[in-house]
This record gives C-alpha cells, sequence and structure tokens, in this order.
C-alpha cells in the first residue's frame, strides 16, 4: 500500500472541496427528505440476505456465530420490510460491492460507496420519478446557494435543470442508440434524462414486471447530462409472494438463499417503490470530476488495496 499517496490525498484541496460540497449534498437531502414526511433509518451492514446483483459481483461473506452473513450490496429487502415501520424512509447506506478490476479507471466505479436509498409505501413509478427530480432539483439549486466558494474552485458552471426531465425507454433508447446507450444518452443531453421500462432479463427479480406487457419492468434509471452516466435506479417492487417466488426461480436462483425474505412476504409486504442514488457519483457530476477517486477519503478502486 502507497501511504505516500494517501498522504497526498489526505492533504488535497480538490478533494476537501469535494468533499465539502458532498457534506452540503447530504445535508440539502436530508432537509428535502424531512420535510417530505421522510425517516431516516439507520444502514443494516451485515445480513444473511442481500441484493443478490447476480450478474458479475462476488459474494462478501462473513461468518458470525457459525451463521452466514453477506456484507450488504443494498438495503432494498431491508427498505420493502421496513415499509411495514414507517410509510416513508430513508438511509445513507454503505454498500460493498466486488466490482470486476477492469472498472478500476472507469472513473465512476468504487468497491465501497454509499446510496442515498430511499422507499415509500404504495408509490407508483411516476410518484417517485416526481420525487426524485423535486430531489436532484433541490439539491442542485441549494448547492448553488452554499457551495459557491467550491464550485469556483472547480470552475463549474451547472446548468439550470428543469422538471420533467425527458423520457426514454429502453427499447426506444437500444433502437437508437446501439449497446453503449447510456454514455451516448449522456454525452448527447443537457438535462438528466429518465431511462424507463427495462426488460425482465437484465435487472434483478425485485423490479416489479408490468402486468399489461409481460417481459417489461416498472423501473428506471436516471442518467446525467455530459457524459456522467447513471445517477439513480429505483421503481416499483414486486410485493406479492407467489410472484417474487416466481421470478427468483426464473433467475435460476435457489429459492432457499431467499428464504428469510420469503417469509416475510407470505406474511404480507406493501406494494411500494423507491430508488437508490450514488452519492459519490452526485459529487463527482456536482464538482465536475473525471475521477470518482476523488469524491472520498480512502476510496476503495476495484483490485486496489486501499485502507
Ligand atoms: P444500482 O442499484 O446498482 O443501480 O445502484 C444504485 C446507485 O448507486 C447507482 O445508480 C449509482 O449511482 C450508485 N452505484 C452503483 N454502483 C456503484 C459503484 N460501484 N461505485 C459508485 N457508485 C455506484
Ligand atoms: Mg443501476
Amino acid at each position: 500500500m502507497d501511504i505516500e499517496k494517501y498522504l497526498k490525498e489526505l492533504k488535497s484541496e480538490k478533494i476537501r472541496q469535494a468533499i465539502s460540497v458532498q457534506s452540503k449534498v447530504i445535508q440539502a437531502a436530508r432537509d428535502f427528505l424531512t420535510g417530505e414526511g421522510f425517516v431516516e433509518i439507520l444502514p443494516v451492514i451485515i445480513s444473511p440476505i442481500t441484493d443478490p446483483l447476480t450478474d458479475y459481483r462476488l459474494r462478501g461473506e462473513v461468518e458470525c456465530y457459525g451463521f452466514k452473513y453477506q456484507i450488504t450490496k443494498s438495503m432494498i429487502f431491508h427498505k420493502q420490510i421496513a415499509m411495514l415501520s414507517f410509510p416513508r424512509i430513508y438511509c445513507f447506506s454503505p454498500n460493498v460491492r466486488i466490482e470486476p478490476t477492469e472498472r478500476k479507471n472507469s472513473g465512476r466505479h468504487l468497491i465501497e460507496f454509499v446510496q442515498l436509498d430511499l422507499e415509500v409505501r404504495g408509490a407508483t413509478r411516476e410518484e417517485i420519478m416526481e420525487l426524485g427530480e423535486r430531489l436532484f432539483t433541490h439539491v442542485i439549486f441549494r448547492i448553488k446557494e452554499t457551495a459557491r466558494e467550491e464550485l469556483k474552485y472547480f470552475g463549474r458552471e451547472l446548468s439550470e435543470f428543469v422538471p420533467p426531465f425527458p423520457r426514454i425507454s429502453y427499447e426506444q433508447v437500444k433502437a437508437s442508440y446501439g449497446e453503449n446507450f447510456e454514455m451516448v444518452l449522456s454525452r448527447e443531453f443537457s438535462q438528466p434524462i429518465w431511462l424507463t421500462d427495462f426488460p425482465i432479463e437484465i435487472r434483478e427479480f425485485y423490479d416489479r414486471e408490468d402486468e399489461e406487457r409481460p417481459g417489461t419492468l416498472v423501473d428506471m434509471d436516471l442518467i446525467y447530462p455530459e457524459g456522467f452516466g447513471e445517477a439513480l435506479s429505483g421503481g416499483e417492487r414486486e410485493y406479492q409472494c407467489e410472484k417474487i417466488r416466481r421470478r427468483i426461480q426464473e433467475k435460476g436462483i435457489n429459492l432457499e438463499a431467499y428464504d428469510l425474505y420469503l417469509k416475510f412476504a407470505e406474511s404480507g409486504l406493501y406494494p411500494s417503490a423507491g430508488f437508490g442514488f450514488g452519492i459519490e457519483r452526485l459529487t463527482r457530476f456536482i464538482c465536475g470530476l473525471q475521477d470518482i477517486g476523488e469524491t472520498r477519503l480512502f476510496a476503495k478502486k476495484p483490485g486496489v488495496l486501499s485502507l
């Protein structure tokens, strides 16, 4: 491990400025969500169940008292279950995802990052997208007011972002922009863009399938403009036990792995919708940084031993 590199980073003016912005982002988001009637819950770090993220990520497991726990990849299931206590929740949730080493220099991937993860009982995708737009514009508005010095330091002029943001479905985007659609879309637009209706094969089992359009999910991503890529992912959730069971099986996942979650689903979950908004990526966008590593102290890049 390169100690000199850390000493340089700890004294880096650029990183200090970015973290100052980030702390104001967190404050602005908290104020907004409190005003909207949300309750902040504390994060879950280990649990027998976490987001499967079956596509490529390894499991981060720890054994406690002979029981197998996993390190949280996202709080999706805990958010759904927490709906039994509160109708509107959010959490600054640390996630650990052992990303492939090819992503080391993507500028967008850390293996430890924080999501502002929220969920609303009974909400539709439409309502949650509208909430996301108001949260985003509120944060940008507050940062322009409270972080003038930092924005000046970065030479960053943030445009006026005016909801409703443009929308495009996955099907449309693939047809018009090809395989690398996310980045092409992100570079082409000057407003954030909603990407909706992902196909069932490429997302996890908990995004709700549209009954009217089998194979299509009631979900969405928000894509930053100016080439900064994905900001958040979310959608409506499957909450009926039988459907969840079927969706798990369709993914080829052993039902036993989600036994505990299924027990909660059997006893009754509420319909809900929500999203997870990456805090480091938001900081990167606001400061106009190439490297997400500059948005936090002790940043962990895939494949690199880090403090
Ligand atoms: P996901 O559930 O994978 O869509 O993650 C939710 C949000 O977390 C994404 O939209 C990103 O803003 C952020 N995020 C996901 N993976 C990473 C990563 N490896 N490093 C930093 N931020 C991430
Ligand atoms: Mg995503």
